[in-house]
């Protein structure tokens, strides 16, 4: 069994123009899948991939109640696990994860680049607490956007700063604990309590650094991603089956992991 836990999709009406425009911000990456829950769900089939975990972020407020309408709606596909999203400047945010929790939604995603604000803002604490409460799952873009490089708002020392807050309710680091600082993801996240994802690894994060910070950081804390549609889910599986980890390890990262903590 593998669990996608991180991949996009977007409602059929602007998949075209969110993948578009998404694709130029990051340099013309190609697309590995046409935008829609359709596509995505085929695709990651093909990869011999069981379920994805479809990743939703609000990049205003005014999207905010939007974009989690489009995650209920996913909740009735069995292929995936959609997430909702909160935006820090809307005055319904600790509403929304009320409305989220009671649809059945399992977690959210903040992108502090889309959503600018540093992971560990003061503002944010009361919609970590709530996240935390309702016994959401927290993901965070962690480390280098493509799009947006600069500044670095989430960073490995960040994470550690806001971790106490979500107590035992987890919290998940994208891109192996953040893009492009891996080394930092070593010497200061790893080990830590937070979950890594493995997304967009595949060509990018030396496979060499992949095994010394899951090896540090423990396997049982490892979750397979993709990134879909901006990575493939069969090169990110092919990329973790290099690393020269156990059965035991894979299993772990590939689904025991992800069924554990979405309690599927
Ligand atoms: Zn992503």
């Amino acid at each position: 069994m593998i669990i996608d836990f991180h991949t996009h999709a977007f409602p059929k009406k602007i998949s075209d123009c969110a993948i578009a425009t998404l694709s130029s911000s990051c340099g013309n990456t190609a697309p590995q899948h046409t935008g829609t829950i359709e596509s995505l769900v085929e695709k990651i089939k093909n990869c011999g991939c069981d379920k994805a975990v479809v990743l939703n972020i609000a990049t205003n407020p005014k999207q905010q109640k939007n974009v989690n309408n489009y995650a209920i709606s996913l909740l009735s596909n069995p292929d995936v696990v959609p997430f909702g999203s909160i935006h820090p400047d809307s005055d319904e945010a600790i509403d929304e994860l009320y409305r989220l929790k009671e649809a059945g939604i399992k977690g959210i995603k903040l992108h502090p680049n889309y959503q600018n604000f540093f992971v560990d803002e003061e503002r944010l604490f009361p919609i970590y607490e709530k996240a935390a409460n309702l016994g959401l799952i927290t993901v965070f873009h962690a480390g280098v956007d493509i799009g947006i490089p600069d500044p670095l708002y989430c960073t490995p020392q960040r994470l550690i700063n806001i971790l106490p807050i979500f107590k035992d309710t987890p919290v998940v680091a994208a891109h192996m604990g953040g893009y492009l600082l891996w080394k930092d993801v070593l010497n200061t996240l790893a080990g830590s309590k937070i979950y890594l994802d493995t997304s967009y690894s595949y060509s990018h994060l030396p496979p060499k650094w992949a095994k010394e910070i899951i090896k540090k950081h423990g396997a049982d804390k490892i979750l397979f991603g993709s990134d879909m549609p901006w990575s493939n889910t069969c090169d990110e599986i092919r990329f973790i089956e290099s690393i020269g980890l156990s059965e035991v390890e894979m299993q772990q990262i590939f689904y025991k992991n992800a069924t554990d903590i979405l309690k599927i």
